[in-house]
């Protein structure tokens, strides 16, 4: 079964000899692959050089907020790497930052809108007025102005996020499980068919591959869904 284009696979490991046995178990199955803030720490961003030289598309997790002129710069490393996706958090300072820095490279800047660790409650305490779903939707139109490529959401904004600025971001999912797999610290989930059904054009899905006994036949099995989707 060839790989799918859509899945990344989240390499949430604690050191790249985790990651690089996931990667090989995977083999040919998966073509994309997301590194996170724990692997960069531990080695991640020479790992993630190797995974490019040897064909893969890499998602540099960073989430990056900082002045305009350390974002940049940083945006331009990550892109002289050859990364596909770069995620900073979606202020428009550090959105206008991050595109001025990869433009004229294949770099595409994701804004992540609101982490899904914070509710209502948290954004009051954090000195916000509006609550998650309409600054969600705000930086989300933010976002489409300013032209980065897309957006982080979770299943449950996309179909909402599709019809607001779906025409010009691309929606990123994360939170996936197969009807089967355990939720784990997720609390709200999607099926790979659900999310695609939403208006997800990426699926990022990491335990429920990595952790499981046959990496590769799990990603198949989704591979298979989203096909069907
Ligand atoms: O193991 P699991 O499939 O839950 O991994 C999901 C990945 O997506 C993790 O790397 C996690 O950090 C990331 N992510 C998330 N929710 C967000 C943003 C990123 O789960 N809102």
């Amino acid at each position: 079964m060839k790989a799918d284009p859509r899945l990344i696979v989240a390499l949430d490991a604690p050191d790249v000899e985790t990651a690089k046995a996931w990667v090989a178990a995977l083999g040919d199955s998966v073509s994309f692959y997301k590194v996170g803030m724990e692997l960069v720490y531990s080695g991640g961003l020479p790992f993630a050089r190797e995974l490019i030289a040897a064909g893969k598309d890499v998602f540099i997790d960073l989430k990056l907020h900082d002045i305009p002129e350390t974002v940049q710069r940083a945006s331009a490393r990550i892109a002289a790497i050859g990364a596909t996706f770069l995620t900073v958090h979606a202020y428009p300072q550090t959105m206008r930052a991050a595109l001025a820095g990869v433009t004229g490279t294949s770099l595409g800047i994701l804004g992540v809108s609101v982490l899904t660790s914070s509710d209502d409650a948290d954004l009051r305490e954090a000195g916000y007025a509006l609550n998650v779903r309409d600054l969600v939707a705000r930086r989300a139109q933010q976002a489409a102005e300013i032209g980065i490529a897309g957006l982080v959401s979770s299943a449950a904004e996309a179909p909402m996020l599709k019809a607001l600025v779906g025409d010009r971001l691309k929606l990123v999912t994360p939170g996936i499980r197969p009807a089967d797999a355990e939720a784990g610290d997720q609390k709200r989930v999607a099926t790979p068919s659900g999310a695609l059904a939403g208006g997800a054009d990426y699926l990022v899905v990491g335990r429920p591959i990595t952790r499981a006994a046959d990496p590769r036949k799990a990603a198949q099995a989704i591979i298979a869904e989203m096909a069907r989707a």
